[in-house]
């Protein structure tokens, strides 16, 4: 039987609570996809890292340290892919909003005006990352040695451990858009950054 240490640390990490309803981003993202991705997808990294963690030197060590601890060896894969994505969907939720899209805060609209250009050109780069991405994945929009820009990486791989400061995301995997999009990747994009995307979010990542 476990002992109460054992116990805590296997309960470390938690499934944080979506910050809005299920139904809030229907009809671009349904309650029925969000269900699976929060309820399935997202709570199972949380619990394999739990049990993957658990009794080991990496028992204790927050998400960020976690994913920092293990990038890059071979040996500790298996953590990194569950820690990473569970820190990668935490993010990908408050990148949306029911009622997102628009313009960003004045603040970070001109910093995207200094980088991008305009918000056409950024918006269109997030487009062409999130669409293009081979397999799964995700688009960024960062902050990278003072500039903004957009990256895109492979399953579960994640802009923190590139020195970057990640201010916004969209899952590309197929489990985030075939429910209600089937293989239309391009369409779930489009309507992701033009009704959900919370550019507030990203303006409180730059601050
Ligand atoms: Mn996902």
């Amino acid at each position: 039987m476990a002992d109460t240490a054992t116990i805590e640390k296997a309960v470390r990490h938690v499934l944080p609570p979506l910050p809005y309803a299920t139904t809030a981003l229907d009809p671009v993202v349904s309650a029925n996809t969000i269900g699976f991705h929060h309820g399935k997808h997202h709570k199972g990294y949380v619990d394999t890292l739990n049990k993957l963690v658990a009794g080991t030197q990496f028992a204790d060590l927050s998400l960020e340290k976690l994913i920092g601890a293990t990038v890059d060896k071979a040996d500790d894969v298996a953590i990194f892919n569950n820690a990473a994505q569970a820190w990668n969907h935490s993010f990908y939720w408050r990148s949306l909003r029911p009622k997102g899209g628009g313009k960003p805060p004045a603040a970070l609209q001109q910093r995207i005006e200094a980088s991008f250009g305009t918000l056409d050109a950024c918006r269109k780069e997030l487009a062409t990352a999130a669409t293009t991405q081979f397999g799964s994945g995700w688009a960024w929009l960062v902050l990278d040695a003072g500039e903004l820009k957009v990256v895109k990486t492979a399953d579960a791989e994640t802009p923190l451990t590139r020195g970057m400061k990640p201010l916004l995301t969209i899952d590309v995997w197929e489990h985030a858009y075939y429910l209600d999009y089937q293989n239309g990747r391009a369409d779930y994009v489009n309507a992701v950054l033009d009704k959900l995307i919370n550019w507030g979010f990203a303006a409180e990542n730059l601050a």
